[in-house]
C-alpha cells in the first residue's frame, strides 16, 4: 500500500481556522488529519506543500515512526510549532489509514483500552460579558450540555502582572463560577502563559479557596526556570499546575521533566507530531508521576486522535473540548465522536479514528481571515475575524 493523494482544506470558523488533510492510498483507503494552526494557516500550508512529496506521497502509511523520524532530521533546520504541526497532520492521517485497514480503532493498535470512558472538560463556553452574572450563567449551561468540569481564563487581557482592583474582579468571576456549579464540578484555570512567577502565585494563593483542579501556563512557555520556580510556589497550596501546550519536542521537555516543574502536561497531539509522539512523552511522564491532558482546541478530527490516545494511556487525566461551544456546523464536518454524558466521553470507536469527513461541509465554511489575540481586549468572545 502507498500514499497516492495528500489533498489540504481549511474549515473557517469565528476564531479558528481547521486545517484538514485528507490523506488516500493507491487501493481506495482514506485518512484524515486536522490541526489548529492558530494564526499561521499559511504557515502550515506552506510547509505542507513542500514537505507531502518529500516525505509521504508513495510511502507505506503503516511506517508512522520512519516518517516522523524523516521530517524531524532530513530538513536539517530545527523542529518547531510549524513542522511539528505538519508531521502531526499526516501522522494521524496514518492511523486513521492503518486503523482502517485493518479494522481496528487506533486506540487498540497502540496497547488497547485502559478505562472504559474518557472524562472531559469544556472550553470556549464563556463568551458573553466578562461580569460575574454572565459568567455564572454561562458556567450553568455547561452543566447543562452534560459536562463536569470545565476550563476558563478569568484574567482578561492582563500580562505579566495587574492592578489590585484587576485582581479583586478576576476573584468575583471565579467566585461566581464556583457558586454556579457547586462544589463538585471541577474548575480549572487557565492563565494562558501571561504572568511573572510572582504574580501567578499570588493568584494561586487567592484563588485556593475556590479549590481549583489546576492552574494552566502561569508563566510563559519559553523559560522552563520561571516555570520551576511557579509551580514550587504553588504546591504549598494543593494546587497542581499544568503546562505544555506550546512546547512542541520531546528536548523541549526535557528540561520540564528533569526540574519536575509541573504537575500536569499538556501536549498538543496535533503540534507535538502527532500520537505516537505523544504517547511516548506521556510514558517518559510517568516515570515522574506526571499526568497528561492533552491540549485539544481542533475540531472533530483532533478531538477523536486525542479520545485515541486518551483510551490507551494509563497517566491520562482529562480530555479539553471545545466544540459543544462552537458553530455547529464544526461536529458535522467529521461526525462519529462520542458526545460528553454526565462528565465522561465513551470510548470512540473505528476503524481508524472513527470519523468521516464531510468535504461539502468543510467547502460551504471556507477560511476565514481570523487573528485571535489573547492579550486584546476581550478576546474571551472568540469574536477574531478582522477586515
Ligand atoms: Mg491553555
Amino acid at each position: 500500500m502507498k500514499i497516492s493523494k495528500v489533498t489540504p482544506m481549511v474549515l473557517g470558523t469565528e476564531w479558528r481556522n481547521l486545517t484538514i488533510v485528507k490523506v488516500e492510498t493507491d487501493d481506495g483507503l482514506v485518512g484524515v488529519g486536522e490541526c489548529r494552526a492558530l494564526n499561521r494557516t499559511d504557515g502550515v500550508l506552506g510547509y505542507l506543500s513542500e514537505a507531502a512529496p518529500r516525505y509521504i506521497l508513495g510511502e507505506d502509511p503503516f511506517n508512522v515512526e520512519a516518517l516522523v523520524a524523516r521530517m524531524f532530521r532530513e530538513d536539517f533546520g530545527r523542529a518547531g510549532e510549524i513542522t511539528q504541526t505538519v508531521t502531526a497532520l499526516l501522522e494521524v492521517a496514518c492511523w486513521d489509514i492503518i486503523g482502517k485497514a485493518l479494522g481496528q480503532p487506533v486506540y487498540k493498535l497502540l496497547g488497547g483500552a485502559v478505562r472504559h470512558q474518557i472524562k472531559g472538560y469544556a472550553n470556549g463556553w464563556y463568551t458573553g460579558e466578562r461580569t460575574p452574572d454572565e459568567f455564572h450563567a454561562a458556567a450553568k449551561k455547561v452543566l447543562d450540555k452534560g459536562y463536569r468540569a470545565l476550563k476558563f481564563d478569568p484574567f482578561g487581557a492582563g500580562f505579566y502582572e495587574m492592578e489590585r482592583a484587576e485582581k479583586n474582579y478576576v476573584i468575583s468571576l471565579v467566585e461566581a463560577v464556583r457558586d454556579a456549579v457547586g462544589p463538585d464540578v471541577e474548575i480549572l484555570i487557565e492563565m494562558h502563559g501571561r504572568f511573572n512567577p510572582v504574580t501567578a502565585v499570588e493568584f494561586a494563593r487567592e484563588l485556593a479557596p475556590f479549590k481549583p483542579s489546576w492552574l494552566e501556563e502561569p508563566v510563559p512557555p519559553e523559560n522552563i526556570a520561571a516555570q520551576k520556580k511557579a509551580a514550587d510556589a504553588i504546591a504549598p497550596l494543593g494546587i497542581p499546575v499544568a503546562t505544555g501546550e506550546r512546547l512542541h519536542t520531546m528536548y523541549e521537555y526535557r528540561e520540564l521533566f528533569e526540574l519536575q516543574a509541573c504537575d500536569i502536561i499538556q501536549p498538543d497531539i496535533t503540534h507535538f507530531g502527532g500520537i505516537l509522539n505523544t504517547k511516548k512523552l506521556a510514558a517518559w511522564a510517568e516515570a515522574y508521576y506526571m499526568l497528561i491532558a492533552p491540549h485539544n482546541v481542533g475540531g472533530p478530527i483532533s478531538t477523536a486522535a486525542a479520545l485515541h490516545l486518551a483510551a490507551c494511556t494509563p497517566n491520562f487525566k482529562i480530555q479539553e473540548h471545545f466544540n459543544d461551544f462552537a458553530e455547529a456546523y464544526v461536529k458535522k464536518a467529521a461526525p462519529g465522536n462520542p458526545e460528553i454524558e454526565d462528565g465522561y466521553f465513551a470510548l470512540p470507536s473505528g476503524p481508524g479514528l472513527g470519523v468521516t469527513l464531510d468535504e461539502d461541509v468543510v467547502a460551504a465554511n471556507p477560511r476565514r481571515r481570523v487573528h485571535f489575540n489573547l492579550f486584546a481586549e476581550d478576546w474571551h468572545r472568540r469574536s477574531a475575524e478582522v477586515d
